[in-house]
């Protein structure tokens, strides 16, 4: 298929360009590459330079492979520069890899962007990379949380965070009951994890849940999301464990929300939770609608 005709499709599917400039790139992306004194706008695609999203990396015209991700990691792009060919488009939700620690282990950076290096060798290979991040999220039938939702046999009735037409970032549905436990275990298998990380009650009986992909660790969404009764609340990240000032405030408020929440608080990794979408319903986007090959590309760790 041609680049440019694939290119085409992904920006009309995501509608791109109504998005306007992607909210949370617009800021961070611009930061963390001039923290590296790289210089992104060069590098990357002109449009891609105003939106955020779309074609980050322009590769040979003809792409016979589509292999998909979630963050930019070294392991991730290593493994697109060995295994693809000129042409092959690599689809990510993140332009920048993110780093929201392990609760199990360390706190991180935050943001972090692609190594200059890896930049040169995928433009030397001539391959392509197309990044799409909040109109991903709000895609109602390929969106994160939709993919979160159908892998879960969530029926949704609620939502909120609307965008212009009324789709919902935060999804609000009912699934078949279950107890906290038995949630847990059926989170780990579903997002492919070691653990999950969690806070608040252990539930006997969980029917109405939210789920939102990401960092979910706000407190106004899960008091939202307790309001409109939702009894489990899923996110990647219940409560980042970023190393600055910024990270250890959201820390300290939202466990002051735990203690506190009727609600069971579950987070799958930041990473995992956005994952879901690339290998199920894009993957079979890519496989029905375009007629191409996909190789999916999990990254060595989720909680990172
Ligand atoms: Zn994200």
């Amino acid at each position: 298929m041609r680049l440019e005709e694939l290119v085409k499709k992904l920006n009309q599917e995501f509608e791109v360009k109504a998005y306007g400039a992607d909210p949370a790139f617009k800021r961070f992306l611009p930061a963390a590459y001039e923290s590296v004194s790289f210089d992104w706008e060069a590098a990357f695609e002109e449009e891609f330079t105003s939106y955020f999203n779309g074609l980050m990396i322009r590769g040979a015209s003809e792409v016979e492979q589509v292999f998909l991700a979630v963050f930019p990691t070294d392991h991730v792009l290593e493994r697109f520069i060995k295994e693809g060919k000129p042409g092959d488009l690599l689809f990510m939700h993140h332009p920048l890899l993110m780093e929201c620690g392990d609760p199990q282990g360390e706190w991180r950076r935050g943001f972090v962007p692609i190594q200059p290096g890896l930049i040169e060798q995928l433009k030397e290979k001539q391959l392509s990379v197309y990044t799409c991040h909040i109109p991903l999220d709000y895609h109602p039938s390929l969106g994160t949380s939709a993919a979160m939702a159908a892998a879960l046999g969530m029926t949704v009735t609620d939502g909120f965070l609307a965008n212009d037409r009324g789709e919902h970032l935060i999804l609000i549905g009912e699934i078949e009951e279950i107890n906290s436990p038995e949630l847990k275990e059926t989170l780990q298998s579903v997002f492919s994890i070691p653990y999950v990380d969690c806070e608040g009650p252990s539930l006997e009986k969980i029917r109405k849940i939210a789920v939102v992909a990401g960092c979910g660790d706000k407190v106004e969404w899960m008091e939202e999301a307790e309001k409109k009764g939702a009894q489990a609340y899923i996110t990647g990240e219940i409560h980042c464990h970023i190393d600055s000032e910024y990270g250890r405030e959201r820390f300290s408020k939202m466990m002051a929300y735990a203690s506190g929440t009727g609600m069971s608080l579950i987070g799958v990794s930041h990473a995992a939770s956005e994952y879901l979408v690339k290998k199920t319903l894009m993957k079979d986007w890519f496989e029905q609608n375009m007629g191409l090959n996909t190789t999916l590309l999990p990254q060595e760790k989720w909680w990172l």
